[in-house]
């Protein structure tokens, strides 16, 4: 069957995730037949580079052998078994390398099955931690301006893109919202570290005034992700887990997307030395090949769950597929990988590699900023570069630089107005230049009238 079958029946059954389905009559649903490395080749054979990585969640490639192998020998030994009263070696052995791997004070491990679902693990766990304690007015969280944490309704009632949480607000609990690190917004000449420490006054006065009804503030170490790839500087971290602790409440960070060397280390965290009570691992984690979360913690926080049964302490919290055996083998992969190679001094030469391809790029009329941290790249286009004032989003403009890519053999899937590379980690030199070089000729076409 060839492509044009497929978007059919496609069109004819599925609704889309993050997608108006009316879009579709313009424009094509791409059906994939097969992956291998970055590449994703359809049903006629055209083939696309994932420069996305299938929405962040791909690092060694598609149809990756040793994350297959291991998955396929696990198949035939045990495809799930409840979590509760249950155990199996794949839970097991994967908990202990995060803690081996994660930040130190961080020693327990409770896995959930998507990113939101971790989200709504800690928001939980920070609550229920301080009724726990006897301090049961503690009911609110603390989130910054720009920030995403997931589409299930506690997730989504901490982030703040409006795009995804507009319409909703009806249903959401209401958080305290401190205004965003984000290095874009600070004034032309000041630092991004300055600008951190310039709007962490902001945090510092709200955890001033709110800690007594303030379990914790939740965070996306470094990079904003969906919130148009932002990035901050790690002083803002480093401030933040210190008035943490001065004011009592906890400090959640969400490495869902940053995690796993995306920003340059392994996790976002370690370039602030930061530890935080809890964090929130999933995309990366099984290297794109099954749902599966993580919500790691203290033994601090632990300690105050651990009691008798009628005392009502115990964490209640369930997903049928909590610690799937086939998602923890193929994240045992995934980290196999990191130590057998030097994965992050690769990452480190591919970073420098994106950046030199795009350095041109900086003195674009139509692009107001170039920025980078590790492998996440991303370029700002803007109406006017003087002024940074931004195009309308109803221009959808990313859609022309979209389509154009598409047309490339590349897939580019640009936040609004922002085009960024978030390749998997085996992207080769000349794949880099490819993706860069059809960036440029989309930009081109998408900003010239
Ligand atoms: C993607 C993402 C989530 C949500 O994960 P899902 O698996 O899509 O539910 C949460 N936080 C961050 C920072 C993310 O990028």
């Amino acid at each position: 069957m060839h492509n044009n079958e497929w978007m059919a029946r496609d069109l004819g059954v599925l609704w889309h995730p993050c997608t108006q389905m009316k879009d579709h009559e313009q424009l094509p649903v791409i059906p994939i037949r097969r992956g291998q490395g970055v590449w994703l080749e359809d049903f006629d054979g055209h083939r696309y580079l994932d420069a996305i990585s299938s929405w962040w969640v791909n690092l060694f490639g598609h149809a990756n052998p040793r994350i297959g192998d291991r998955l396929k020998a696990q198949v035939d030994q045990l495809e799930h078994v409840l979590l509760a009263g249950f155990s199996h070696a794949p839970a097991i052995e994967l908990a202990e390398r995060l803690v081996a791997i994660t930040p130190p004070s961080l020693k327990r491990v409770f896995y959930a099955d998507n990113g939101s679902a971790a989200v709504e693990v800690a928001l939980k766990m920070s609550f229920h931690y301080w009724r726990n304690q006897g301090q049961a007015r503690k009911t609110r969280f603390i989130t910054l301006a720009n920030s995403y944490h997931g589409e299930t309704l506690g997730a989504l009632a901490v982030g703040d893109v409006d795009l995804y949480k507009e319409t909703y607000r009806p249903l959401l609990l209401q958080p305290i919202t401190a205004p965003s690190p984000d290095a874009y917004l600070a004034e032309p000449g000041e630092t991004p570290a300055a600008f951190a420490r310039r709007q962490f006054a902001a945090m510092e006065a709200l955890l001033e005034k709110h800690a007594d009804e303030v379990c914790a503030v939740i965070v996306e170490p470094l990079v904003q992700c969906a919130g148009n790839m932002r990035m901050y500087d790690p002083l803002y971290l480093r401030l933040l887990r210190e008035a943490c602790d001065r004011h009592g409440v906890h400090l959640i960070a969400d490495e869902i997307a940053v995690g796993f060397g995306r920003t340059g280390t392994l996790f976002a965290c370690e370039q602030a030395a930061c530890s935080p009570d809890f964090m929130c691992l999933s995309k990366g984690l099984t290297g794109g090949y099954l749902p599966l979360a993580a919500v790691l913690t203290t033994d601090r926080v632990y300690g105050a769950f651990y009691d008798d049964y009628q005392t009502l302490r115990a964490f209640l919290h369930s997903h049928s597929y909590t610690g799937n055996p086939l998602g923890c083998s193929a994240a045992l992969a995934t980290l196999d990988i990191f130590a057998g190679e030097d994965v992050l001094g690769r990452n480190c030469r591919l970073a420098q590699c994106m950046g030199e391809s795009v350095a041109d790029l900086a003195g674009h009329a139509h692009i107001g900023d170039v920025r980078q941290r590790g492998m996440i790249l991303a370029l700002e286009m803007v109406q006017d570069k003087a002024t940074r004032t931004p195009y309308d989003w109803r221009e959808r403009r990313g859609l022309r630089v979209y389509r154009h890519a598409l047309e490339r053999g590349v897939l580019l899937r640009p936040l609004g107005n922002v085009i960024y590379f978030m390749p998997p980690y085996v992207i080769e030199e000349e794949e880099i230049a490819l993706m860069a070089q059809v960036a440029r000729e989309g930009i081109e076409l998408a900003t010239r009238d």
